[in-house]
């Protein structure tokens, strides 16, 4: 078998707005094709046409080769070596960052070709003794352009999300900051009555992580106010200060009164060995499309377990790359949750209809899938309305 197209999708939601800090509004779909008629579905959280751009750029060198000509006529079944040929031959496009989130669509491509060519699940290629179920978190991005319309929405879905019966949810927490939701500007006070808030709404049996997009410029301005969440019991408190403050990292590791999260934007497992080793991160967050796919997901996931960390993998995308995380996942037994965009709790139309097939939640749960590849249907008139 031999691949003859890679086809690159750029995706956008035609209702997407710039002010919203939601990365599911576009999309990078890659389509890898082989002459035996076989497809594979891969995507990532990237910006969709520099993603493109990154996989058709021209070769000029043998360090700066056209991916996409290495990819086509290769032998698909051959994901690791092929993955290592193009990152190797295209050195200098760029070893991390958006070439690295580009080939990460790919890399999930192949998988899910390889899965359907030797008829096995993607979970039964990349391990053994899969557990039985994942458990999903409901991650809830709020809407309101208001204090009190972004506090309450959260809490109504959060609600909600207890309701459909997850056993965790995860609050976007975000009034402040480079990344404030619709141009908010609240006091880190009131962050603290929008996070009360929720842990009242849903109580202490559910899991509470809350994420507030790197909203403190540093671990000190950070600390006075989440000194008094312990009684939130919070699962974990995700990118509370710019990632590259990796001393503050630290800091919030050894003072803070809740696991401290970290990893959505990082490229390769190299990316992460600065973030757990000196960082010390309490939980990695691996994102499968944008650490570069599934093996080096596996790879971040192996590391961790070595240095006695947890992963909870960072997804914020349509169904593809769920059902690709929760694939990682049953084969993870240190991954208690993975982040889960519910579509019935989502602004968002590329999740709602991008996908007419995925691995889906029953009471809670995503039980252990047995259809070959990623088991995702793609909506194909959903691909060619959302061209953009
Ligand atoms: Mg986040």
């Amino acid at each position: 078998m031999k691949i003859t197209d890679i086809e690159c999708h750029t995706l956008l939601a035609p209702n997407y707005n710039q002010t919203f800090t939601s990365s599911a509004q576009d999309s990078f779909v890659v389509i890898v094709r082989t002459d035996e008629g076989l497809f594979g579905v891969g995507e990532s959280d990237v910006n969709p046409w520099i993603a493109r751009a990154c996989l058709e750029a021209r070769g000029t060198h043998t360090m700066s080769l056209c991916a996409k000509d290495i990819l086509i006529g290769a032998d698909p079944m051959d994901i690791e070596g092929l993955w290592r040929r193009i990152y190797i031959g295209t050195a200098m496009h760029g070893r991390r960052g958006a070439f690295i989130h580009a080939l990460g669509a790919v890399e999930m491509a192949l998988w899910d070709l390889k899965g359907k060519a030797l008829g096995k699940p993607v979970h039964a290629l990349l391990g053994s003794n899969p557990r039985d179920k994942v458990l999903p978190y409901a991650s809830l991005q709020p809407n309101g352009s208001s204090f009190e319309a972004y506090r309450d929405s959260l809490v109504a879905w959060a609600i909600r999300a207890k309701e459909l019966g997850f056993k965790a949810v995860k609050a976007e927490v975000t009034m402040n900051g480079p990344y404030a939701h619709s141009g908010l500007n609240e006091s880190y006070d009131r962050h603290t009555q929008v996070v009360a808030a929720v842990r009242k709404a849903i109580g202490p049996d559910i899991d509470l992580m809350v994420d507030v997009q790197y909203m403190w410029p540093d671990a000190d301005t950070a600390l006075r106010t989440i000194k008094d969440w312990g009684e939130f019991n919070l699962f974990f408190l995700e990118t509370p200060i710019w990632v590259d403050d990796i001393n503050g990292m630290a800091k919030l590791h050894n003072e803070a009164p809740m696991p401290i999260a970290f990893g959505e934007w990082q490229a390769t497992r190299h990316e992460f060995v600065e973030l757990i080793d000196h960082g010390k991160i309490d939980f990695a967050q691996p994102d499968v499309g944008r650490v570069g796919g599934l093996i080096e997901a596996k790879a971040v996931c192996d590391y961790a377990r070595d240095r006695g960390r947890r992963i909870v993998p960072h997804c914020w995308k349509t169904g593809i790359s769920i059902s690709a995380t929760a694939h990682l996942a049953f084969v993870t037994p240190h991954c208690p949750y993975i982040e889960f965009l519910p579509p019935e709790l989502s602004e968002d139309t590329l999740r709602r209809e991008l996908v007419s097939q995925e691995l889906t939640m029953k009471n809670g749960e995503i039980p252990l899938p047995t259809s070959p590849g990623l088991g995702i249907e793609l909506n194909w008139d959903a691909l060619k309305r959302f061209a953009a």
